[in-house]
């Protein structure tokens, strides 16, 4: 077993990423006369959202031309939709504000590059059933809904999330759970949508059983942004539900450290408590998180909620998301600050979703400089540079080829 701890040079705290690291709540901002059990109503919060042009400027009256003309077209896109709860985490006066460019339309949303498509991950050609994919052998992706708690203005769905664009969404869930029934090799599904957590608990139970019956079905999975967008709808009710489907774990979406609130916290809490094990996928965003000390700022606050940080995308070749989109470059330059810099429980897998359906690559900085028959160079996290011998014929090896340089020591 290794057991290791170490630091870089230039790993301490600085005052920057300490603040970061703080947990605010979001406070109740222009709801100031909203009763409690209101704000902490998950309906509530729904029923209140943000959906227009003219709600938007009236409690945003620093709105820029160019979000305003996004606004106004985004109901043929991709709908506008926020939370007052996660409203209330946007800095008005700070046009780059990066929670205000993960929701509040632009008008280069209607831009779109020759290599930007509405469909970038291939999911429509790998579905054999309406709401179904199935890329990978051994898992499928089961699309429950076309709704979330508000919308993430990259999303990779955002051909039929919302409904704005016409996709008309509509699962069969029969059709879908027969598919899963009678193909044995899955053993994963993973509940997406949309937000499944969007559904109610009963809802939700129903679905949840029907996989469950399934005697092939391993392993559940949630992908949700709900704990992020809504942390009102984790109630110790739902917590309750969810805990009689293990194994089950969760993915939630998070791409900035001020998305960890204390009210975010509390509701992890909730969901670890009820013996869910936690997983965070990040979105790679440009002026949202490409910044080495935002990125590890996440990650060691993501460990705080209990919450291992699990992917970080390559924003995906979504139409009309160039403005959001961060070179591959500093991806492997966030990774190469995180890795040996930070605990290993907090280093997430960068991968690029491969454009057309190919599936999730993992990308690395170089950690291996060369591989011969019977040696692998390697580098460390501070550039120090090893050897490390093994056989050319894979047998056990008791003495080193004549050309074997000794590793050097630390
Ligand atoms: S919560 Fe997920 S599915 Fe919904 S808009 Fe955001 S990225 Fe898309």
């Amino acid at each position: 077993m290794h057991d290791a701890i170490s630091a870089g040079e230039g790993d301490e705290p600085g005052p920057r990423l300490n603040a970061l690291k703080e947990f605010h709540s979001s406070g109740r901002g222009f709801w100031k006369n909203v009763s409690d059990s209101d704000w902490n109503d998950w309906r509530w919060q729904l029923k209140n959202r943000i959906t227009s042009l003219a709600q938007l400027e009236r409690l945003m009256p620093t709105l820029t031309p160019e979000e305003r003309a996004g606004t106004e077209l985004s109901n043929s896109k991709l709908a506008l939709g926020i939370t007052p709860y996660f409203f209330n985490l946007i800095d008005p006066a700070d046009e780059l504000c990066p929670i205000r460019r993960q929701v509040i339309p632009r008008i280069e949303e209607t831009h779109t590059a020759p290599w930007e498509l509405s469909d970038p991950c291939g999911e429509d050609s790998h579905s054999p059933v309406p709401g179904l994919v199935h890329r990978y052998p051994d898992r499928v992706l089961f699309l429950v809904t076309d709704r979330c708690a508000s919308y993430c203005r990259y999303c990779t769905r955002s051909r039929l999330v919302s409904n704005a664009s016409g996709y008309d969404f509509h699962p069969d869930f029969d059709r879908q759970l027969e598919y899963i029934a009678s193909h044995p090799e899955i053993r994963d599904v993973l509940l997406s949508g949309g937000d499944p957590l969007l559904f109610s608990d009963e809802k939700l139970e129903y679905l949840l059983s029907r996989l469950r019956a399934i005697r092939h079905v391993e392993f559940l999975r949630i992908g949700t942004r709900i704990p992020i967008f809504l942390p009102q709808r984790i109630t110790p009710e739902l917590c309750a539900m969810l805990r009689q489907f293990h194994p089950l774990f969760i993915s939630i979406h998070a791409n900035h450290p001020r998305e960890l609130t204390t009210e975010v916290r509390a509701g992890l809490g909730r969901l670890a408590d009820a013996g869910i094990p936690l997983g965070n996928q990040s979105v790679l965003l440009r002026h949202v998180n490409d910044d080495v000390e935002v990125m590890k700022a996440l990650v060691q606050k993501l460990l705080l909620c209990r919450v291992k940080p699990y992917y970080v995308y390559q924003c995906d070749l979504i139409s009309g998301s160039a403005h959001l989109r961060t070179s591959v470059r500093k991806g492997v330059e966030i990774m190469k600050a995180l890795r040996g810099h930070t605990t290993g429980y907090a280093v997430p897998q960068y991968v690029i979703d491969a454009p057309g359906g190919g599936g999730k690559v993992p990308i690395n900085p170089e950690y291996v400089l060369s591989r011969n028959a019977d040696r692998v160079v390697i580098r460390n996290f501070e550039g120090k540079v090893f050897e490390y011998p093994e056989a050319r014929d894979g047998r056990p090896m008791f003495k080193p080829s004549e050309d074997f340089c000794p590793p050097e020591l630390v």
